[in-house]
């Protein structure tokens, strides 16, 4: 049993032995094949759901520490030992799916796991074909390359370097003339560097377009969607949602901008602008990072027992990293040690209104994965990616009323401020989504041919958009700061999709907040057991695919924003 009352800080796993863990798989594929019934097989699958908890929780932990200090040198050489296995262990997972699919009668494995993981294995087998291999660590190679350019700029701005991550503060200042300044030095070094930048993406294009070939899919698009896991819907399905936010979000996006523009006493808003809802700058919470965890306890208990309950244990058991540190890695996310049966949280607070956005957002990644730690497979606890974004944007509207624990009385304006967000960025994501499938559609398209592609996009998602002549950008090159689009195809769409989900939530809980708690709550212990459409309507929420899903979110938006104007 694993031990749930250990602290964080004295905690630590031994690094896998490679032969052993060789071995292991070895004897797990051997017990399944000449297992004489599917009981047996159903045998070698738990053994082997044992053996990836071990790994996985070493894994994440060694991951964990190195992003909590990266300058550590035991912590860098574990994670570059685990950098090494995690590729070799994928394939010896997918040689064990292979296996137990092909032996095992279909009904008696989904009567043991449920249909949901068996056809993400499916789509995963064809998506990591053995064959691919080659071509996926020349994709990896490829993808490290933009990262590193990126992570290595050196901006000049007012006789300062600065890095992207040092800059970005910058171009969200409240001041004007520094943050459009701030961009403008982004850009001279994004259009410095759009040549290098379009010819690894066009590489990149072109690899993936030729792996769909080997595999005999249509296109890149067909894989793309296996390698995210997406089992119920289909590219027209995703189609048909991104016209739903052309004909409902994007006139109440232009709407949202225009009153931006009048609120900040400009004549016109203009790309820099953007990021800054308020004359008086965004909210603030009140004090540091240890007053936000205390008064986290009180928002969570406030907004439902069990979430406040789980929450006082994750801080009891030290499973949060909130501060900024030097050596340690940006970003936020939440991860899973299966060893302590706990999420953890990561963060870098510093004293904007956004400590408050990744504070909720990541426990209620956590409270889902805490929530459904006990399912009988390791694959069972994590849903797809859409589905997991709805624990977490959920929660953000959820905890609403509890805001004032937070932001005392400027409580209202953060909760302006997070809708018109939510809601602006639909058209963003939606853009993301349709660029890439118009450049995998024609792979053979020139990097010039896609700037025009993406500047289609920006006429049809984002028409009051205005670049002031901005280098880069006004040349439709901004997708090239989106990492996902190098990194991750396809993963973009998500996000709307769940956010779609979210604001159903938020509406709902207007006229019945404890029906909708209740929906939320039973929501995160289903786990990863279902589908994305399937989570969705068991939480009583319309699927982004159905016309109609946006029509009462966004005339409740409309009213709320107009009487909280
Ligand atoms: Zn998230």
């Amino acid at each position: 049993m694993p031990d749930t009352t250990l602290r964080f800080s004295t905690f630590d796993l031994a690094d896998p032995d490679e032969a052993a863990l060789r071995a292991g798989y070895e004897q797990v594929l051997a017990s399944i094949e000449a297992a004489h019934d599917d009981s047996a097989r159903i045998d070698g699958l738990a053994q082997w759901d044992a053996m990836r908890r071990t790994y996985a929780s070493w894994r994440s932990l060694v991951s964990l520490r190195f992003q909590q200090n990266t300058g550590d040198a035991r912590a860098k050489s574990r994670r570059q030992i685990a950098d090494r296995l995690n590729a070799q262990v994928a394939l010896r997972d997918a040689d064990v799916k292979r296996s137990l699919l092909d032996a095992t009668d279909a009904n008696a494995l989904e009567a043991e796991t449920g249909a949901q993981v068996i056809d993400c294995w499916r789509a995963d087998l064809e998506a990591n074909a053995p064959e691919l291999e080659p071509d996926m660590v020349e994709e990896s190679r490829l993808v490290a390359k933009y990262v590193e350019l990126l992570a290595g700029a050196e901006i000049p701005f007012r006789g300062e370097t600065y890095s992207f991550t040092t800059l970005t503060p910058l171009t969200r200042s409240a001041d004007r003339e520094t943050r459009e300044g701030a961009m403008r030095a982004a850009c001279t070094w994004r259009a410095q560097n759009l040549e290098e930048l379009d010819e690894i993406f066009d590489e990149l294009v072109k690899l993936r377009a030729g792996m769909a070939a080997k595999v005999g899919l249509s296109d890149f698009v067909e894989l793309g969607y296996r390698r995210m896991h997406r089992v119920d819907y289909d590219r027209k399905d995703v189609e048909r949602f991104r016209d739903e936010v052309r004909r409902l979000v994007v006139p109440l996006a232009t709407d949202l901008r225009a009153a931006q523009a009048t609120k900040l006493g400009l004549d016109e808003l203009m790309f820099w602008d953007e990021s800054i809802q308020d004359p008086a700058g965004n909210p603030k919470p009140i004090g540091g990072t240890a007053e936000l965890i205390e008064r986290g306890r009180r928002v969570f208990h406030g907004v439902h027992p069990e979430i406040g309950t789980f929450f006082d244990g994750l801080v009891d058991r030290e499973m949060l990293d909130l501060d900024v540190r030097g050596g340690k890695a940006g970003g936020g996310f939440c991860t899973f040690i299966d060893k302590l049966r706990s999420p953890f949280i990561f963060a870098n607070c510093t004293g904007s209104q956004d400590d408050v956005r990744v504070l909720v957002h990541e426990a209620g990644h956590a409270f889902q994965m805490w929530s459904s730690r006990m399912l009988r497979f390791s694959d069972q606890i994590m849903p797809t990616y859409e589905a997991c974004e709805i624990h977490s944007m959920a929660l953000e509207f959820l905890a609403w009323p509890e805001m004032e624990q937070f932001f005392g009385d400027d409580a209202d304006r953060y909760r302006r401020n997070h809708l018109a967000d939510a809601l602006t960025f639909l058209p963003y994501g939606v853009a993301v989504d349709h660029f890439q499938h118009l450049v995998y559609e024609r792979p053979e398209a020139t990097p010039a041919e896609r700037h025009a592609m993406w500047q289609e996009m920006e006429a049809l998602y984002l028409p009051s958009r205005k670049y002031g002549g901005m280098p880069h950008f006004a040349d439709g090159a901004l997708w090239q700061r989106q990492r996902h689009i190098y990194g991750m195809p396809f993963y973009y769409i998500d996000y709307t999709l769940a956010q779609t989900c979210a604001l159903q939530m938020w509406a709902r809980a207007f006229e019945d907040r404890e029906g909708t708690l209740a929906d939320y709550v039973a929501l995160c212990k289903r786990g990863g057991t279902m589908s994305f459409q399937k989570l969705a309507a068991s939480a009583g929420i319309i699927s982004p695919f159905e016309t109609g899903c946006l029509e009462s979110v966004v005339t409740r938006a409309r009213e709320w924003l107009t009487q909280n104007a």
